[in-house]
């Protein structure tokens, strides 16, 4: 299998989206050694359909903000790959979302929910709106426009989506409500609801403490713990603020914390309080210079990202490619050790190969932050048996999932020299083979 052939007909196909090239990219170099050994795996064009999504639905959303002005924005739901079960994946409201976006996030979902073990084939949605200064009737508003197309297409053996990047559980409970009224049934069609109607204990969490947990695993085949290390965190969204509160009860010192304006850092590590006030702070339009303004011992650099602090452990939890090969060797230069990615892709293809040149402990998104689909599809199963599960039960299986990808990352990925594994290998590799297997069982479709 000519994996260069198959990223040239991407590049022929759609020159402009560059970001799903980048994680097909790097998804078939990871495959390289794989599909050399098992040359059946890839007949029937099977790298070409995994790569081209089953559906692809685009769609006007208009709404009228508090003005009364009329408002028009696009949206989109990628269902990506439904071989595994219905597709899954997040929502994503933000200025910058296209297809390019919706489709590299959807195949690295395709790995990821494949890895999770669980019956969840993979999607990914969303929209360009930007909610950033929003009132909440205009939240509520474009949720429900949202909606008014998607609940055709969606549905709970169909497709259930969650939310991502500016979808949190206020957002789901609006899109939730307006499937209810929509279809007429209240079913599991979306994930990461309100705890009083059919949402996970732990779902918001669910991430965050999966990557730390990932991490836990990590350290600890290398003999070592998180308790001490200098942790320094990207982000101040959901997946950044409950990575770093996991981090700080396993002992961690969690350094720095970010968003799009700039980094905030402490030397002695934020404290739990310091976290949940930054929550309170994002949530009413704040940034985390606010938290500068408020907490002893915490500066602001204005514009500035994490990685040129010392720190033993890096998580970047903000976004796609905010890490570049610059900041790779910054990191490297601070005597960082290990980079476990909360984002989606938040690495470059140049930062990868720092890292992994310098011998750091390497794992990507689809393997370390598989805990949130990993609740979500826990809560699935909790409203297909009309049942709730307590926190410490949901938080025990989450970690057993954790475990097991963990665990399959290594059995795929070598480990035998000594270092880390090739953790990035391993996730492509066993996510990979079951969707592969999976997709060869159900003919040519
Ligand atoms: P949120 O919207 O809650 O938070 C995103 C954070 O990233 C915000 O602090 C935002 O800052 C910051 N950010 C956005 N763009 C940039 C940028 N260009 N540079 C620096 N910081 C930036 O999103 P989530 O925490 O839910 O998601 C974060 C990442 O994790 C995404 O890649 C997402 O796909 C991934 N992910 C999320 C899952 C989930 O369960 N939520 C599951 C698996 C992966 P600001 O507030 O200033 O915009």
């Amino acid at each position: 299998m000519d994996i260069n052939a198959v990223i040239q007909r991407l590049e022929q196909r759609d020159p402009h989206d560059t970001h799903f090239r980048q994680a097909a990219k790097g998804l078939l170099g990871s495959l390289d050694g794989y599909l050399k050994d098992h040359p059946e795996i890839a007949d029937s064009a099977l790298l070409e359909r995994l790569l081209e999504p089953e559906r692809t639905v685009i769609f006007r959303v208009t709404w009228v903000d508090d003005h009364g002005a009329t408002r028009v924005n696009r949206g989109y739901r990628v269902q990506m790959n439904g071989a595994l079960g219905p597709y899954k994946g997040g929502l994503r409201f933000h200025p910058s979302v296209n297809l390019d976006i919706l489709r590299f996030l959807a195949l690295e979902q395709t790995i990821k929910n494949a890895l999770t073990g669980l019956p969840l084939g993979a999607g990914k949605g969303g929209s360009d709106f930007d909610p950033k200064g929003r009132s909440d009737g205009e939240i509520m508003r474009f949720c429900q426009a949202f909606m008014s197309e998607l609940y055709r297409h969606i549905g709970p053996d169909i497709d259930v989506p969650a939310g991502d990047m500016g979808v949190g559980t206020r957002e789901v409970g609006y899109l939730f409500g307006m499937y209810r009224k929509l279809s007429g049934t209240f079913s599991g069609t979306l994930t990461g609801k309100g705890p009083t109607f059919g949402g996970s204990a732990l779902r918001p969490e669910a991430t965050g403490y999966g990557l730390v947990y990932f991490a836990q695993q990590a350290l600890r085949c290398q003999d070592d713990t998180l308790e001490g290390k200098a942790v320094a965190v990207s982000g101040a969204g959901s997946v950044a603020r409950h990575a770093a509160l996991k981090a700080i009860e396993m002992g961690a010192r969690v350094v720095t914390l970010s968003d799009s304006r700039g980094l905030i850092h402490r030397q002695q590590g934020f404290d739990a309080e310091q976290v949940g006030e930054l929550a309170r702070i994002k949530a009413n339009g704040g940034g985390v210079a606010d938290l500068a303004g408020q907490a002893t011992g915490v500066s602001y650099h204005e514009n500035e990202k994490p990685w040129a602090r010392a720190c033993d452990v890096a998580l970047p939890c903000a976004t796609q490619n905010e890490l570049d090969q610059h900041d790779a060797r910054a990191l490297v230069k601070g005597g960082c050790r290990w980079l476990l990615e909360g984002a989606n892709m938040p690495c470059t293809a140049g930062a990868v190969a720092v890292v992994r040149e310098a011998g750091l402990g390497y794992a990507p998104g689809k393997a370390a932050n598989a805990g949130g689909v990993a609740v979500s599809g826990l809560e699935m199963s909790q409203n297909s048996l009309r049942e709730y599960w307590s926190a410490s039960e949901v938080d025990r299986r989450l970690y057993g999932l954790m475990e097991n990808i963990h665990r399959q990352c290594v059995e795929h990925g070598g480990g035998d020299h000594g270092g880390p594994p090739d953790y990035e290998t391993g996730a492509a590799v066993a996510g990979f083979s079951r969707v592969a297997e999976a997709m060869r069982g159900q003919g040519i479709l």
